[in-house]
């Protein structure tokens, strides 16, 4: 084994290095915002200190029942040089309907934004000072008692750590989607709607089918048919036919993405038609083919917009559009960019200076 990456504060020298490379999430900055909540005193002891590991005891609930929740929010670097984080209220929200659903106590949105706006103070120099580059901060909670019983837990802890996001490219290249016949990720009633960790090693062997079938992520079908495309890996979609944007309603098994709303809100400003509605995976297949839907996209925080050049099933592949990226989806990854950076006015108060 090599060094722990994640090992003690780094030099001036090494940061700059790492902050030039490509990546995501291969890294930590120097810090981390810690909190405990127990059943008899609530929140508290919340604190900023060096990134360190945890010691946890092996019968801590979260190894073995899955209350673990996350959320991921972006911190971008301005020309004046201040950082601004990107809708942290939607995010302390959304946070704490997934406590609610996980029976895990809510973190207040005072918190949830003092954690992320210190973090950022703190791992300032983190910030990669460059357009399309962000700091990456992963909040999320996890059952903390040490207990076998099935049942909640009454002790919590909470932590946000940061990490810089660097893409390789100023426009990602496009990502092969693959429909999973086989898996499905969300059903009504089940916990799709939120960020909870089993969500996601739930997703894995669909993940590990699409890359044998050399695709970058699944398709998500809906549960009940299989028929409904619902999401790309951990990301929402979205669909161009013209000047028309179409998206998969919040169907109940969908993730309310954050960029999603945002995509939806900015359309409007680019005199795109935006239409909330259900999009099976043949009248993508054929709106394809007849030319009337010219791009897709996957859009989430982590990856901001991603094209979708192909789409891949048990019978056989299709490309959207000539397989390389559209200019709507360029447009909308400019348009979104321009707010983060201060190159266009805040207008929908989206922006929270740390
Ligand atoms: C996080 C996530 C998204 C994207 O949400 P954003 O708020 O845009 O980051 C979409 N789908 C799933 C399943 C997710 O986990």
């Amino acid at each position: 084994m090599t060094a722990p990456e994640h090992a003690g504060p780094m030099p001036a020298e090494q940061r700059e290095a790492q902050l030039r490379m490509p990546g995501f999430g291969s890294r930590c900055s120097s810090h981390m915002v810690t909190a405990r909540w127990t059943a008899g005193h609530g929140w508290q002891d919340i604190r900023t200190g060096p990134l360190t590991a945890f010691e946890l005891h092996p019968a801590t609930m979260a190894f073995h029942y899955g209350q673990t929740i996350f959320e991921g929010l972006k911190a971008f670097w301005r020309p004046d040089g201040r950082h601004v984080l990107f809708r942290p209220g939607d995010h302390a929200r959304r946070f704490a309907r997934s406590a609610r659903r996980m029976a895990m106590p809510e973190l207040p949105e005072a918190c949830f934004l003092a954690a992320a706006a210190a973090l950022t103070r703190a791992d300032r120099d983190w910030v990669p000072p460059a357009r399309g580059h962000s700091f990456y901060l992963r909040p999320f909670m996890i059952a903390a008692e040490e207990h076998l019983s099935n049942r909640p837990a009454e002790e919590y802890l909470f932590a946000v750590i940061g990490s810089p996001a660097r893409p390789a490219a100023a426009v990602p290249a496009p990502i092969r989607l693959w429909a999973s016949p086989e898996y499905v990720r969300a059903a009504d009633g089940g916990t799709g709607t939120i960020k909870c960790g089993g969500n996601y090693g739930g997703s894995y062997l669909a993940q590990r089918d699409a890359a044998e079938h050399g695709c970058h992520q699944v398709v998500w079908l809906d549960a009940r048919e299989r028929r409904y495309v619902e999401e790309a890996g951990g990301s929402n979609l979205f669909f161009v036919e013209g000047d028309r944007l179409v998206t998969p309603p919040l169907s109940g098994t969908l993730l309310a993405g954050i960029t999603r709303d945002s995509i939806l809100r900015l359309a409007g400003r680019l005199g795109l038609a935006v239409t909330e509605e259900p999009v099976t995976l043949d009248g993508w297949e054929r709106g394809c083919r007849d030319g009337r839907i010219t791009e897709t996209f996957a859009c989430g925080t982590a990856r901001t917009l991603a094209p979708v050049g192909h789409a891949v099933t048990p019978q056989g592949e299709w490309a959207v559009g000539d397989g390389g990226t559209g200019p709507v989806t360029r447009r909308l990854l400019d348009a979104l960019l321009d707010i983060h950076h201060g190159d266009a006015p805040d207008d929908f108060g989206w922006l929270h200076a740390v």
